[in-house]
């Protein structure tokens, strides 16, 4: 059977390595090898865009497991901060929070038994609420201050300008899961001198089987009794790139599958060296400037893995905004320039980069779960899988697109009796 795989980034690479023995596969990929947890590497690897990993991942620690990398994961208690009027507070401990000045001790008892309610309920009990905003859902149940406070910032920190249009279900699920941690703060994994190593792993092991892994876009894709990918035939078909370039490359074919529409986010971030560190030691801070998030990787990695302190400034938002069609220099410019109230200077910057990603992931707007992908489509031998398939929901994540690659893989085998 010859499976043409489109996007080399986890998902695909992963549906490649299940799929390894039992089909004759070749990957494109447009871009990097990785996708969106590919790296940058000047003497050492540093993801473009921030990444850790969860105890909870277990289909990506599995995979990390069997491409014999186990050896170099490594958890750290990852602290994290909040800024209140131009200052970073740290919010781990149940001391430091009692301290935090940016809510009163009603709300953060109120903000305390809300996530304790949340934690108690299913995943799929969260799913009726998914026609509703998620600020009306929390102004509704937790008041205005709160919202304010606490859930504004949080929002626009991970949707930028989007923020007023994700879905209460999916701010609920995402509490629910994201608050089973230990008292100390949160332990997030990461795979020592960076996650590059499972995407070159994994490109050295398919490609160690036969497949075949080509930079190379697709820009045609026709069913013709088999299928027609650019200029070659294959049997079957998985697409795993972001579905608005699906409607790009052939819009008939996105709507004979049943796929519909889904909204992305754009990711802007900047990656620095820095003189300074911006705080002493909370790896991740939320922060109300045009990036959300200042996310200190050498607070999390030792500074000797590179020889310099690397800060990311982490911001979302929409593709056709202006933050993603303006020159490098200018977004680079703004984004140094919010870094002053913080204490940091152009002047006690070494170099920046900046990463842009068009397609960063769906927006978990109200209805999105009627919007899902299933791995099937309407239109045989023709898959899809990623983003906006079930593993990836409430997060998207690198376990979330490891899974939905080896389920898919099971299914194509399935259905061709591999
Ligand atoms: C800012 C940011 C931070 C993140 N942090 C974390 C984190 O801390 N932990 C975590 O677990 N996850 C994190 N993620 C999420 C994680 O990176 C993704 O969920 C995962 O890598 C997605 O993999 P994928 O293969 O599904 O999609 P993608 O990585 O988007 O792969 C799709 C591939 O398709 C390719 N493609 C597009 N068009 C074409 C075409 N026409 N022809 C061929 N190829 C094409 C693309 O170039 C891309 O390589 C983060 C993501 C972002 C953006």
């Amino acid at each position: 059977m010859k499976l043409a795989i489109v996007g080399a980034g986890l998902t695909g690479l992963s549906a490649a390595y299940f799929l390894k023995d039992s089909a004759k596969i070749t990957i494109f990929e447009s871009d990097g090898y990785g996708g969106l947890a590919s790296s940058y590497c000047p003497s050492y690897c540093i993801e473009k865009f921030y990444h850790h990993c969860f105890r909870r991942d277990s289909d990506l620690i599995d995979l990390i497991s069997e491409l014999n990398l186990s050896g170099k994961l490594v958890w750290r208690v990852a602290r994290v901060g909040q800024e209140y009027n131009g200052k970073i507070y740290p919010l781990n401990t149940p001391l430091e929070i009692l301290k935090y000045p940016g809510m009163s001790l009603i709300d953060k008892a109120k903000l305390a038994k809300f996530t304790l309610w949340c934690k108690g309920k299913s995943q799929e009990y969260f799913r009726k609420y998914d026609e509703v905003k998620a600020v009306d859902g929390i102004r509704r149940d937790l008041g205005e201050r709160l919202l304010k406070s606490f859930f504004l910032p949080l929002l626009r920190s991970k949707f930028g300008d989007l923020y007023t249009e994700v879905s209460y279900a999916w701010l609920l699920a995402r509490v629910a899961i994201r608050s089973n941690r230990k008292s100390s703060g949160e332990e997030l994994g990461y795979l020592r001198h960076g996650f590059q190593q499972l995407v070159d792993r994994l490109v050295e092991r398919v490609e160690g089987e036969g497949c075949e892994v080509r930079k190379e876009g697709v820009k045609r894709l026709e069913k013709c009794g088999g299928w027609r990918v650019n200029d070659e035939h294959f049997d079957a078909v998985l697409w795993t790139a972001p579905l608005p370039v699906l409607k790009e490359v052939n819009p008939a074919l996105k709507a004979a599958a049943g796929i519909k529409d889904v909204r992305y986010q754009s990711s802007v971030c900047l990656l620095l060296s820095s003189e300074k560190d911006v705080t002493q030691d909370i790896y991740w801070s939320n922060v109300n400037c045009t990036f959300g998030a200042i996310i200190e990787h050498t607070h999390f990695m030792p500074f000797k893995d590179y020889g310099e302190r690397l800060i990311y400034l982490a911001g979302y938002t929409y593709p056709e905004s202006e933050l993603m069609k303006m020159r490098e220099e200018e977004v680079i410019k703004i984004y140094v320039k919010d870094l002053k109230k913080f204490g940091i200077d152009s002047k006690d910057i070494r170099w920046a980069k900046l990463f842009r990603a068009k397609y960063s992931g769906p927006v978990y707007e109200t209805g999105y779960l009627k919007k899902m992908t299933s791995y099937k489509t309407g239109v045989e031998g023709f898959y899809v899988a990623g983003m906006t398939s079930d593993p990836n929901y409430p997060e998207r994540s690198m376990n979330g697109s490891v899974k939905a690659g080896k389920e898919v893989a099971r299914i194509i085998k399935e259905d061709f009796g591999l």
